[in-house]
């Protein structure tokens, strides 16, 4: 007897995985192709809307690739908002993603809102030297994950990627038990612990002045050496000990705020990463944020706080923006364009500043020219609408004399980039000292 899924009458993991063995024994494992699916923001919506409304859209989803898909031998869903596509040589593979990705973008209705949902693909093709069905639909799973963990929306199987995914698996590991010694010896593993604070300085280039040294967090991992934190703060965000990592975070930023030298008659301020997660325990945040600022003695003006642009915090974090408006700090929209944020929606949040992501900054100095026109104009326009609404624009991951020329001339100030200077150790920043012939 197949074994369908409850909810949405597609095949269940399990059956999934039965039919992939049983095609690859009839059609050849290297005539296969799977795509896996997941719904992106799913899991915002998801607590935005309470898990029956959740379910609706669920179901729906499957029944609209039901429908549209009925070509497919197998759809199944492998467990919440993953499901699975499994094509036979006969399909054109490219057209099959095409109409994905046009599918995720037709709205659904449910109970009067309307949803958009978006996609994220794995997917992962047979070759000969498989052994089994099962191996295949695992393929396109380590490659859902990769796209997940880069942050991109297609991405194909390759095998480096097993490799890959062992070393997250280690760090995770690595992270826990460096953490547990923390959480044992939480003061002492503080003062003399593997995680340690850099800083890249925010240029304003008409003044002339370092504005804000953004502390960026460095592992320092006794065997792997230096450890980015795109490595492993997305584990940190899984595991729920963004929270402790977040508490020293703050700490050191607003220590190491009290021990910026005055530079020319003004001192610079801190601009601290706060991640999305945190403001899940909100009121820690806030805590911690207080007594570091009471403890220290700066002045809250002196700290911005970034926060990654995201779904969650148009809906959710709207009363925690406005708590930590009123502690005095500065609130920033980092990497702004990359997420899905209206700035009509932003301009009624309480923020001080938008950080363009380094992305359209790229794309600047990129030979195609629609690329190019269209990162122009993106840039120009915010840096418009925020100067008439008295927002910042800070422009970050400006490499090249040639990107500051162009930023400079839409109107940008406040310049941060490798062409300035990479993140540095906290002695080393406050040294820093820009170079005449620089801006
Ligand atoms: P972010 O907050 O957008 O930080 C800017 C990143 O861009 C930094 O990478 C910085 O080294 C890099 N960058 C700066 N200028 C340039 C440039 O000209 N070219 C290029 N290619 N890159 C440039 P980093 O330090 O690896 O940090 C990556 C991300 O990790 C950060 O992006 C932030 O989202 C997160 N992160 C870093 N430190 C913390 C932290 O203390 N707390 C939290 N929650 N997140 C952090
Ligand atoms: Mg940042
Ligand atoms: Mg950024």
């Amino acid at each position: 007897m197949p074994q369908f899924d409850t909810l949405t009458g597609l095949f269940s993991r399990r059956e999934t995985i039965a039919c992939v063995e049983a095609l690859a024994r009839d059609c050849g494992i290297e005539h296969l192709a799977i795509i896996d699916v997941e719904l992106l923001r799913f899991g915002s919506i998801n607590n935005a809307v309470g898990p029956d409304t959740a379910d609706k859209i669920i179901k729906t989803a499957a029944a609209r690739l039901l429908k549209q898909f009925s070509h497919v031998p197998v759809i199944g869903r492998l467990h919440g908002d993953h499901f699975c596509l499994v094509f036979t040589q006969s399909e054109n593979l490219e057209d099959e993603i095409s109409k994905l990705l046009e599918f995720a973008q037709r709205p659904m209705a449910i109970e009067g809102q309307i949803i958009v949902l978006g996609l994220r693909l794995g997917i992962a093709k047979g070759n000969a030297s498989l052994c089994d069905g099962k191996t295949l639909v695992n393929h396109a799973e380590i490659a859902l994950n990769n796209a997940k963990r880069r942050n991109l929306n297609i991405v194909e199987f390759s095998p480096t990627m097993v490799l890959e995914a062992q070393q997250a698996h280690e760090i995770e590991n690595d992270l826990r038990v460096s953490l547990f010694i923390n959480s044992n010896e939480l003061h002492q593993a503080l003062t003399n612990n593997e995680f340690e604070l850099y800083y890249q300085p925010i240029i304003n280039i008409a003044r002339k002045r370092v504005e804000y040294f953004e502390a960026l967090i460095r592992w320092h991992h006794p065997v792997k050496g230096l450890i980015p934190p795109l490595q492993f703060i997305p584990i940190a965000e899984r595991i729920n000990i963004m929270n402790i990592l977040g508490q020293f975070i703050i700490d050191r930023a607003c220590l190491d705020a009290a021990n910026i030298p005055e530079m020319k008659g003004y001192t610079p301020g801190i601009s601290i990463n706060i991640s999305p997660s945190q403001f899940q325990d909100a009121e820690i945040l806030l805590a911690t944020l207080e007594r570091a600022i009471q403890t220290t003695g700066i002045s809250s003006k002196q700290i911005q706080l970034e926060i990654t642009e995201s779904t969650e915090f148009c809906h959710v974090l709207e009363d925690s923006l406005a708590s930590l408006k009123d502690l005095g700090v500065k609130l920033s929209i980092d990497d702004f364009g990359t997420g899905f944020s209206a700035i009509s929606r932003l301009i009624e949040l309480p923020f001080d500043c938008i950080k363009i992501d380094k992305s359209f900054i790229r794309d600047l100095v990129c030979s195609d020219t629609k690329t190019r026109n269209k990162a122009e104009k993106m840039i120009s326009g915010l840096i418009r609408i925020a100067e008439s609404i008295g927002l910042n624009i800070i422009v970050e991951g400006v490499e090249t004399k040639e990107q500051l020329a162009l930023v400079g001339a839409f109107g940008a100030t406040l310049i941060q980039g490798f062409y300035f200077a990479k993140p540095m150790p906290f002695d080393q920043a406050i040294s820093f000292r820009i170079e005449e012939e620089t801006v």
